[in-house]
């Protein structure tokens, strides 16, 4: 009987696959849809990947929270929270910032605010550049 419920209680497996885009230490959990970021430089930093993106997004200027909610693949709801920076790992990376180098993949396009072009890769690599 002991046996069964310790059985039972044993497969909690995460199945941690290695994710092969934003590989930095930890990859990805579980699936893509809940896949964590983590801050290259400040460890402290783990947030969802798409809310990173949305901030990249936001510090591109793109202020519109259904854009922005477009573009990552979050609710409305969801982008007006990160914009609310009340999480703490949110707060803190919206303080350092997204650090140069990186960059996420949208899944719809934003047009950028700087240089017009319409992009799927944020920060809008063709204005970092410069
Ligand atoms: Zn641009």
């Amino acid at each position: 009987m002991s046996l069964i419920l310790f059985d039972e209680a044993k497969p909690r497996v995460e199945d941690e696959r290695p994710v092969n885009e934003a590989s930095h230490g930890h990859g990805g959990k579980r699936n893509a849809r809940s896949r964590l970021w983590q801050h290259p430089f400040e460890p402290l930093i783990v947030v969802p990947y798409r809310v990173a993106a949305a901030i990249a997004v936001m510090e591109m200027g793109i202020s519109e929270y259904s854009v922005i909610a477009d573009a990552v693949g979050l609710t409305i709801e969801e982008v007006e929270r990160v914009d609310l920076v009340e999480d703490p790992a949110v707060r803190r990376l919206a303080l350092a910032r997204i650090p140069v180098g990186e960059s996420f993949k949208l899944s719809r396009r934003v047009r950028c605010p700087k240089c017009q072009a319409r992009v799927r890769l944020v920060p809008c690599i063709g204005c970092r550049s410069c």
